[in-house]
């Protein structure tokens, strides 16, 4: 009795002062509950529980009005102008003018600013922390690594950028699962994960360690297999240890020895055997893909999304926007790599820069234009870069042709379709959860703007609020 008398004085407290959330209220019950452990049977302590639990109807949902200047909700071409977005719990239950926030709603007021979706980044490699991607994994431990990369997502959540999708990683184990799965238990904070958690190479592909004398055997980064059995067995291991989506190197690469982003890597009977496995199981391939040959193969094979796409043609953009293939281009990186100091090859990087990227830019425009849905990656590890250079992929999307709305759409709404959470992400609609950022300015304006995240929210919880610290404290953190 001791303690119903308990709780009832909290809710009274709390219900009084119009506080109390059904998160709370839930927490405050087991936390009430718990100290009758050993002290009265399962039996007793369950019936307590029950005849707590007729009181939560009656607590108040906690709702919050987020008012600025501009929104941009990521379906319309428009912003709309001196509005708020209306949160209870972890959704979106209104979207109204200003004026019409109802008296006594807590308000976090935003000013010249705007609202919209979180970023999401379509192409990640969270695990990679060192110069040399190739060798990383020799170097660095699974749980290391994934301790790394959850500290610099916080830092990635705190910029802006509230989901993404791991395109395969050096890790000899499975890294992204366990990073992914202490975010949603709630250990962590973290964005929300899409994880393919390895990329499949063939022998002397993208993903093999080619540089090597023939009496080495080292696991490679990636994960090499040759021939259909090969084949079956990785994308069932895959998906066994929590990959869903498939990543496979269809082409060569580029920043790898030994191999040739000109070439096409699988066999068609290799290829078909990646598309069986995956769809029987109901997972989507991502393909890494910049010969031509190579990017045909993957969109006719039925892969869902075409990574890079270096050396597109009028045939391929065709199909690309007929069969509603998802294009990642990940440009960025290419100029990052080439202009501010180069991984491997770098003979290859500055031809790159001077004979291929501007041909390339012009058949992305194309691509743009024909219609072809074109979504925003990075292609980064997670080696110390300063988080605002992430935005920079906006840029490049403008420079293809795209206005600043449909560059920031690319990175939210356009993203979220191509991960399958458009039914409760990347937009601002009503009834979508609460994962919503605020840019001081207009990024309509200028794209570049998007560096300066002033207010993050992640599934209705404040991250950072305007004026507080722009990068996380040290250490983990977990939700607020
Ligand atoms: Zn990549």
């Amino acid at each position: 009795m001791l303690t119903l008398h308990r709780l009832d004085q909290l809710c009274s407290q709390k219900k009084g002062s119009g506080e109390m959330t059904h998160k709370q209220y839930c927490t405050t019950l087991l936390a009430l509950v718990r100290p009758l452990r050993g002290r009265c049977s399962a039996r007793l302590r369950l019936i307590c529980l029950l005849l707590l639990i007729p009181l939560a109807p009656a607590l108040k949902a906690e709702t919050l009005a987020l008012s600025a200047d501009r929104i941009i909700i990521g379906n319309q071409d428009q912003p709309l102008l001196d509005s708020a977005v209306i949160v209870e719990d972890d959704k979106i239950i209104r979207l109204l003018r200003r004026e019409k926030i109802p008296a006594g709603m807590r308000i976090i007021e935003l000013g010249d600013a705007t609202l919209m979706p979180g970023m999401i980044d379509a192409h990640t490699h969270p695990l990679l922390s060192t110069g040399d991607y190739q060798t990383n994994h020799l170097a660095q431990s699974s749980a290391y690594k994934s301790l790394r990369a959850a500290a610099f997502f916080q830092k990635l959540v705190y910029a802006g950028w509230t989901g993404l999708r791991v395109a395969g990683d050096g890790d000899v184990f499975y890294g992204n699962t366990d990073i992914r799965r202490a975010i949603d238990e709630g250990f962590i904070m973290g964005p929300r994960m899409a994880v393919a958690n390895h990329y499949l190479s063939i022998t002397g592909g993208g993903g093999d360690l080619n540089y090597l004398s023939p009496e080495q055997s080292m696991i490679a980064d990636g994960l090499v297999v040759d021939g259909v059995d090969e084949i079956r067995k990785a994308v069932r291991t895959e998906i066994k240890y929590g990959s869903d989506w498939i990543k496979i190197l269809a082409t060569g690469a580029y920043l790898s020895v030994g191999d040739s982003p000109k070439n096409v890597s699988f066999s068609p009977e290799e290829f078909q055997a990646v598309m069986d496995e995956a769809n029987r199981q109901g997972v989507p391939v991502m393909a890494h893909a910049h010969a031509t040959a190579g990017i045909k193969q993957a969109v006719l094979g039925g892969a869902r999304s075409i990574e890079h796409g270096t050396f597109l043609d009028n045939e391929v953009i065709n199909l690309m926007a007929a069969r509603e293939v998802w294009l990642i281009p990940t440009i960025y990186i290419g100029d990052y790599y080439a202009l501010e100091g180069g991984l491997r090859e770098d003979d290859r990087n500055n031809y790159y820069m001077e004979h291929e990227r501007p041909v390339w830019i012009n058949w992305l425009k194309k691509a743009h234009k024909k219609g072809v849905k074109i979504g925003v990656g990075l292609d980064f590890g997670s080696q110390g870069y300063a988080p605002e250079i992430f935005i920079r992929e906006f840029a490049t999307l403008v420079e293809i042709g795209m206005t600043p709305m449909e560059a920031i759409q690319a990175g939210t709404r356009v993203n979220a379709e191509m991960l399958g959470w458009d039914d409760r992400l990347g937009t601002l609609e009503v009834g979508k959860l609460a994962d919503i950022i605020a840019i001081k300015g207009n990024p309509l304006d200028n794209i570049d703007a998007l560096k300066d995240v002033s207010f993050v929210m992640l599934g209705g919880r404040i991250i950072r609020t305007p004026g507080g610290q722009k990068n996380p404290p040290e250490g983990l953190l977990q939700l607020p």
